[in-house]
């Protein structure tokens, strides 16, 4: 296998699939839709939605729009999501997080139809994956297990060590490993000696969000690294969480940052809502 994993260039080749899926459910009247739900100002969560909409635009999914005022009440943003609950042409429902302060998140989140949960953060869906009968997986963990799964890696056996424990990747990640038979540890920051607990892994799942924290002579020889950190050094350049030159001279294959694991978020954000899609039109 390569040693680079192409993020990208998997991502591609997904959307294709996706976009050939979408257009035989769009033949069938049925059209993939997704509703992303925006709502304040934030410039970071603006550059997602449009990175959303143009990703649905590509692939033949229909995107409904919604960008809400900051001064959006929660009852109002309750009652869009009833509705977009309600309506047959919306297969998922996107609410980008954050919300402004005054909005319960977890309220709102739970609110979405875990049907229409193409996210994976209703905990009905968080419990499926936990219980081992997943229905919608978070999209970037997901989208790690696909680049996996593409990179030939078997994890049957295999020590994983994950370096953080949020909702949204480190938590979920570990889960969708051990349904795959790794044995997994979970680092966080009150962990004890993290460059042992990363010597021992087969594959490390860097998420925590801090500059070229795992060294690479922390990596073991033929190790593969999945580096999910973006973080901005100076202006313009991107670093991953891993000492990516020095981690790749050991590891047997490593995802580059940009170039890794962020194109598979979208795309898993695609699949999932195609998958629902199919849900529906197999009357499920
Ligand atoms: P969070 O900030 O929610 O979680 C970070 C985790 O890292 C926490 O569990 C924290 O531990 C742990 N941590 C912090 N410092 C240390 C340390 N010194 N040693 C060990 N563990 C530590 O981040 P996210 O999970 O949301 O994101 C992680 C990174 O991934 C970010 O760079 C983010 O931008 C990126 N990301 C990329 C995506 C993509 O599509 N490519 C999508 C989502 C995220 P504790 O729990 O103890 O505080």
């Amino acid at each position: 296998m390569d040693k680079i994993i192409d993020g990208k260039l998997i991502a591609e080749r997904m959307r294709e699939t996706i976009a050939a899926d979408a257009a035989a459910l769009t033949a069938r009247g049925m059209t993939p839709g997704l509703a992303v739900v925006l709502v304040g100002e934030d410039p970071a969560s603006r550059v997602y939605v449009s990175m959303k909409e143009k990703a649905c635009a590509k692939a033949g999914i229909f995107s409904d729009e919604h960008k809400l005022s900051e001064q959006t009440s929660e009852t109002e943003l309750l009652r869009l999501i009833d509705d977009l609950n309600k309506d047959t042409r919306i297969d998922g429902i996107l609410v980008q997080l954050p919300l402004p302060g005054h909005i319960d998140e977890s309220k709102v989140l739970e609110a979405i139809s875990p049907k229409k949960d193409v996210d994976g953060f209703h905990p009905y869906n968080v419990g499926r994956l936990v219980t081992g009968n997943p229905l919608f997986q978070p999209c970037t963990p997901y989208g790690i297990m696909k680049m996996l799964e593409q990179t030939g890696v078997d994890l049957r056996g295999k020590e994983v060590v994950v370096v953080g424990r949020s909702n949204i990747v480190g938590k979920p990640v570990a889960l969708m490993c051990l349904a795959e038979h790794a044995t997994v540890t979970i680092c966080h920051s009150r962990t004890k000696d993290l460059a042992a607990q990363v010597r021992r892994g087969d594959v490390v799942i860097a998420a925590v969000g801090r500059p070229e924290m795992i060294k690479g002579d922390w990596i073991k020889p033929g190790a593969v690294v999945i580096d999910v950190g973006v973080n901005r050094v100076g202006e313009k350049k991107l670093v991953g969480d891993v000492e990516f030159e020095a981690a790749k001279e050991r590891a047997s294959a490593i995802t580059p940052v940009p170039g890794g694991v962020g194109p598979m978020t979208i795309t898993m954000l695609l699949y999932n809502t195609v998958e629902s899609a199919k849900r529906r039109a197999a009357g499920k």
